[in-house]
């Protein structure tokens, strides 16, 4: 293992003491995290769920269902989610691709290795590098490093990455230094999330942030 390597696991065992494994990701079927994986863009997740709620109560959540579904009814359902105009396009785009290929069988739509599903997903119009890693990684189950705005301030902030780092850069540095372990990729993401939304906001608390004890320069990622 890399010396990087090695201070990643570090890091993410430090996490995991304090959080504990977080069993992400937060959705009971394939089909829901994938929708899931759609609405939390620039959201939290209890709007999501509320969302998520709605489409359920309404006998929506189904492919055939979302299939059929029209503009306005998907956008008010999932308003809770915010941006639920943009977001109804953005599922429905995902859906009808999905309806088009495999019809109601999206594990048959899924079961394709980790690079071409994700190629797949970045060529439907409004589902991003994030979404679709969430998606590969998550309800496809297989090895993609999902990448957000709080793992790159973390990571800079740490030294670990440059400021000039994109999202492929930063999805590489980890897929390269950590082992292929799908429960690894899985929560590692998750742990840095909840350090984000606990300590490592645009303004850090690190007294006692489970990172604390490496080294850390909070100039860094100021610019959030
Ligand atoms: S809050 Fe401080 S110690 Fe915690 S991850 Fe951010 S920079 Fe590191």
């Amino acid at each position: 293992m890399s010396r990087t390597g090695k201070t990643l696991m570090d890091m993410y065992a430090a996490m995991r003491e304090r959080f504990a494994h977080q069993r992400w990701w937060p959705g009971e079927t394939q089909l829901e995290i994938c929708v899931g994986a759609i609405l939390t863009q620039n959201t939290n997740w209890t709007n999501v769920e509320k969302a998520i709620a709605n489409l359920k109560a309404a006998g929506r959540l189904s492919l055939p269902a979302l299939a059929k579904i029209g503009h306005d009814e998907l956008a008010g359902l999932i308003r809770p989610a915010g941006y639920f105009n943009v977001k109804a396009k953005r599922l429905k785009n995902f859906i009808t691709h999905v309806w088009r290929q495999v019809g109601d069988d999206l594990p048959a739509f899924l079961d394709r290795s980790a690079g071409e599903l994700r190629e797949e997903l970045l060529g439907i119009n409004g589902v991003g590098r994030e979404t679709a890693d969430s998606i590969v990684l998550y309800a496809a189950g297989k090895l993609s490093f999902v990448v957000d705005a709080y793992t790159a301030r973390i990571m800079l902030r740490h030294g670990l990455l440059c400021p000039e780092d994109d999202y492929e850069a930063i999805k590489e540095f980890f897929e390269s230094n950590l082992a292929d372990d799908l429960d690894l990729w899985n929560d590692y993401h998750a742990q840095l999330v909840a350090v984000g939304k606990n300590y490592c906001k645009p303004r850090p608390a690190c007294d006692g942030c489970p990172l604390e004890k490496f080294p850390h320069d909070i100039r860094a990622g100021l610019m959030d």
